[in-house]
């Protein structure tokens, strides 16, 4: 029995032996990888977004090429990369009272209040994320736990092309984490350092280039 797989890619047919990921077949396909591929079968990266409609289905769901078997008879449309039309500035330092995170999501994402509940967000995460509820939590100012919901976030862009509301959720997401991380995470190595520092218990030697020579003197008597 043939294992060879049919499907159509961007509009063109394409036939190879399976089983294979969508990303696979593409290349196998004769498509040049110049977008749409970052991490090539990871899963993390997100560039490979695409629309899928199944043989036989009229649903049509978005998925990441890479982690998606090629099946027979499968329609898939690869979706380009885009920049946001309204970019959301802010400086992470100046998101330091966790009191008012909720203040600083209706400052930065004042759209994100608007959330109609559609779901939309949610069907197109190929990840499985809770995107709406990781939304509705950065509102009320909970990022500990919409941080959680977007860890796993690979910043495909899907929900935002989802949201009939331009909340752009992934984006939102990120900004939570950064606060989050930025408050809380902390490298263990440099806290000790900077305690030895601020304790006078270690000694800044002005005089560097005298101490990169030692080692080498060092290794040449021996
Ligand atoms: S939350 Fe949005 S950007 Fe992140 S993985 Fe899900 S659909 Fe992609
Ligand atoms: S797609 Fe937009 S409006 Fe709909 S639930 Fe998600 S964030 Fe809310």
């Amino acid at each position: 029995m043939s294992n060879m797989i049919h499907l159509t890619i961007d509009g063109g047919p394409v036939a190879s032996a399976g089983p294979m990921s969508i990303l696979q077949a593409a290349t196998r396909g004769g498509r040049a990888l110049t977008a749409n591929v970052g991490c090539f079968g990871q899963g993390v990266c997100g560039a490979c977004r695409c629309m899928v409609r199944r043989e036989g289905e009229r649903e049509v769901s978005t998925v990441l090429a890479c982690e998606t078997p090629a099946e027979n008879g499968m329609q898939v449309s690869f979706i380009d990369y885009f920049t946001p039309d309204r970019p959301h500035r802010y400086d992470v330092s100046e998101i330091r009272d966790s009191w008012r995170f909720a203040d600083a999501v209706q400052e930065i994402f004042p759209e994100a209040a608007h959330c109609r509940h559609c779901g939309g967000c949610d069907r197109a995460c190929p990840k499985g994320l809770d995107v709406q509820r990781g939304v509705a939590l950065a509102v009320d100012g909970d990022f500990a736990g919409a941080g959680d919901i977007f860890d796993q976030c690979v910043m495909c862009n899907l929900c935002t092309l989802a949201c009939p509301e331009r909340i752009w959720p992934n984006h939102l997401g990120l900004m939570v984490r950064r606060v989050t991380t930025a408050l809380t995470l902390r490298p263990v190595d440099l806290m000790r350092r900077l305690g030895e520092i601020e304790r006078g218990e270690v000694t800044i030697d002005l005089a560097g280039p005298d101490r990169l020579q030692a080692p080498t003197t060092a290794r040449q008597e021996g």
